[in-house]
């Protein structure tokens, strides 16, 4: 049944990473096979705390789990506005933006998105994307049972409401 330990305590290893208790994982399947997005997941952690809006992506070996994540924005230096992080030009004065706002990764990368919630180690990182992969296949089984509701709680139609673009 859903709801097992990964490398949980009571098998008498804490390794980092995998004595990390997800207690539950719960799966909304995207049902578009156009879209790299296979399904949106949440996570809880020692049945304690919830993390919401990780996204299950095709990746280059099989589904890949994406941490929640939100796009970086910058101030106007000029007026103040809040414009997405490399935007040439003010969306409220218009006025042209300074490049260095634009964070890079250590590859040189700009970087526009910043994880809300992550796994500090690569163990941990492990754990969540055997976990939540193998409990998006198990739920990829269930969505073909009759009367399959998913058990993610989603908030309203939050995922696709366009992005609010001005004050
Ligand atoms: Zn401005």
């Amino acid at each position: 049944m859903a709801g097992g330990l990964i490398g949980g305590t009571g098998c008498g290893f804490l390794e980092r990473g995998a004595g990390m208790e997800i207690t539950e994982v719960r799966i909304k399947l995207i049902d578009d096979p156009a879209e790299r997005l296979l399904a949106f997941c949440s996570i809880t952690l020692a049945g304690a705390f919830v993390v919401r809006d990780l996204k299950i992506i095709v990746g280059p070996s099989g589904p890949f789990v994406a941490m929640p994540s939100r796009k970086l924005s910058s101030h106007c230096p000029a007026c103040g506005f809040k414009n997405p992080l490399r935007a040439g030009y003010c969306n409220q004065c218009g006025k042209k933006q300074p490049e260095t706002t634009v964070p890079r990764d250590t590859d040189g990368r700009p970087r526009l998105y910043a994880d809300i919630a992550h796994p500090i180690h690569a163990a941990a990182r492990e754990a969540i994307q055997r976990r939540v992969v193998s409990e998006y296949e198990a739920e990829l089984d269930r969505a073909k049972q009759p009367g399959y509701v998913s058990r993610y709680d989603e908030i309203g139609d939050e995922e696709h409401r366009p992005p609010r673009r001005g004050g």
